[in-house]
């Protein structure tokens, strides 16, 4: 439908969220350079914090999700994201497979806790990092440290066009 102060239709909103990572799977997408400028000419950017903390509000069409649940902000914050989103997309290992940050899993997570922070009272923690699809649907998972731009580029492209994304199954994984 067209926007009647203009008579345009309104551009696709594409957001990106980050949990516990290390931004390097953002930085894949900044890294498309030329084809990032034709991808943001053709939708809103509405969420992107390697670039700003400025952030427009929901619903998205496009949701790309960097990072593991690791404690329950991300918890509240992966529900928030799957209500607001048409498309959920978990990009790199931390969000399909819980990371470096998993290694948690098989310790002590308080001890870790005690043992690391002053005051550990002050750390709120969950007992494991899980990926994402553990916690909410997610349509599509992109796997990789860091994901291959290439990949990550056909898939925006194909999600924003409405056509099935040209990937090997062995990198996507459609849930
Ligand atoms: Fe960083 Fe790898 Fe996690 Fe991507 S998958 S955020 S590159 S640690």
């Amino acid at each position: 439908m067209s926007d009647p102060r203009n008579g345009k239709r309104p551009r696709p909103k594409l957001a990106v969220w980050k949990l516990a990572s290390c931004d390097g799977c953002q930085l894949s997408l900044l890294d498309c350079e030329d084809e990032l400028l034709a991808v943001a000419g053709a939708v809103e950017i509405a969420s992107f914090p390697e670039v700003s903390r400025a952030e427009i509000a929901g619903p998205y069409d496009v949701s790309l999700v960097e990072g593991s649940i690791t404690t329950p902000h991300d918890l509240e914050r992966i529900q928030e994201v799957r209500r607001q989103s048409r498309v959920l997309v978990a990009i790199g290992a931390c969000a399909t497979a819980g990371g470096i940050q998993a290694l948690r899993n098989f310790a002590d997570v308080q001890g870790l806790v005690g043992a690391v922070y002053g005051r550990p009272e002050y750390i709120r923690t969950l007992e494991r990092s899980t990926p994402v699809s553990d916690h909410v649907p997610v349509d599509y998972e992109l796997r990789g440290c860091p994901i291959s731009k290439a990949q990550l580029l056909e898939l925006v492209t194909a999600l924003l066009a409405g056509r099935a994304p040209d990937l090997p199954t062995s990198s996507l994984c459609q849930e």
